[in-house]
């Protein structure tokens, strides 16, 4: 078996002990090579239990909260999901496999075109991509069964509540850029919220606009 593997299975088996208990999750873990969604000069950490920066100043999440945001969606494989934040394309990759059909917003054309070089490559089809601004959602594809935010929001943005549909569940993490976040659960009853914090956790800023726009951002936040 290859060094790579032998790290995997282990990674797999830190996880299942950590929670992440759902059979079908931990499958579409081991089916999906983290290490093709690293930069190479990271392949050797690819399983290891850390975020790692990816360019733009981002990061492909920490595989526990991977685990831990997808096991909290509930997931049904007739669902559609929605992600804000594509990134590596890392948990987009892993959703397709626990999902009918995921769509992914990215606000970092760069990294988008990366993104989709890998999901293509590792011939996943059920995927739909658009570089664009995730607090607007993507309204002609609404409504969503399913929302996964893997970006922190200071406030739930409230197109994404729009978007979900009825019963829906979203998974994201609220609070302010350089400190740590909640993540949360919120699933949609009528006009109401329901809202379980789950655990606290570090993420990226989830940015307005996309870079460059006049007056938008410029990828910090600042
Ligand atoms: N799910 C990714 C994690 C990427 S980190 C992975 O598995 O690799 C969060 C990503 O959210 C970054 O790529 C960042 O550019 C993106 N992002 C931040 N604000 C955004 C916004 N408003 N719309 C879309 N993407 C956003």
């Amino acid at each position: 078996m290859s060094v790579q593997a032998t790290r995997k299975i282990r990674l797999i088996m830190e996880l299942r002990k950590a929670g992440i208990v759902d059979k079908d999750i931990l499958a579409a873990l081991e089916r999906v090579p983290r290490e093709d969604f690293v930069p190479t000069t990271f392949s050797d950490q690819a399983y290891e239990d850390t975020a790692l920066p990816i360019g733009c100043g981002q990061t492909i999440s920490q595989p526990l909260i991977v685990g831990m945001m997808t096991q909290a969606l509930k997931l049904g494989d007739r669902m559609k999901v929605l992600e804000i934040g594509t990134g590596s394309g890392y948990q987009t990759a892993v959703l397709t496999h626990l999902a009918r059909r995921v769509y992914s917003i990215e606000r970092h054309k760069d990294l988008l075109l990366e993104a989709e070089g890998r999901l293509k490559k590792l011939g996943r089809t059920n995927w739909t991509t658009k570089a664009g601004d995730g607090y607007k959602g993507w309204p002609e594809q609404a409504p969503f069964d399913r929302i996964i935010v893997t970006a922190a929001a200071e406030d739930i943005p409230q197109a994404l509540i729009d978007q979900l549909a009825e019963g829906g569940i979203m998974v994201a993490p609220i609070g302010r850029q350089n400190d740590i976040q909640t993540l949360v659960r919120f699933t949609k009853h009528g006009d109401e919220l329901d809202e379980e914090e789950l655990s606290q956790v570090r993420f990226v800023p989830m940015v307005h606009g996309l870079p460059g726009e006049p007056g938008q951002a410029n990828g910090t936040g600042i």
